[in-house]
């Protein structure tokens, strides 16, 4: 299979619209199309797509991978706690911020396997990430737990 990198993704030459697509967009393919497109809304297909496109980020330390995460706009992170096994980050002014809330629901999981295929490659470890907050279920910001195994 011919492959598109990461880079090729950097790649854009549109004379009069540009670089950006507004964030509506983005929200629309994640929560329209992925949720209420693919079965279970979108859970286990979702994982393997952000898995795919976090394994193709240009990055080599964790850091490195955040300050990609706030480059692509996707919300600011923060590390608030760090051990060997495990990392928590917070994620202000994340995509989803401003969503209706939806009571119990928490829609970031696609970011969350972009950070899991990402650190799993990073780290040479089984990693595992789970989404323990989102603003759309009413919680102040977005958060993330990571599993170092
Ligand atoms: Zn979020």
């Amino acid at each position: 299979m011919e492959r598109f990198t990461f880079e090729d993704m950097r790649k854009i030459d549109r004379k009069t619209l540009g670089k950006e697509v507004p964030l509506e967009l983005f929200r629309a393919i994640r929560l329209i199309g992925m949720r209420e497109g693919l079965p279970l809304e979108g859970r286990g297909t979702t994982a393997s797509i952000g898995r795919k496109i976090g394994e193709s980020l240009p990055v080599s330390t964790l850091e490195d991978l955040l300050d990609h995460f706030a480059a692509l706009q996707i919300g600011l992170p923060r590390i608030v706690y760090r051990d060997d096994k495990l990392i928590r980050i917070v994620v202000e002014d994340c995509f989803c911020k401003g969503l209706p809330l939806m009571e119990g629901k928490k829609v970031c999981d696609l970011e969350g396997a972009i950070l899991e295929g990402a650190l799993g490659r990073i780290m040479e470890r089984k990693v595992s990430v789970r989404e323990t907050k989102c603003n759309v279920s009413g919680d102040e910001h977005c958060e993330y737990e990571v599993r170092i195994y």
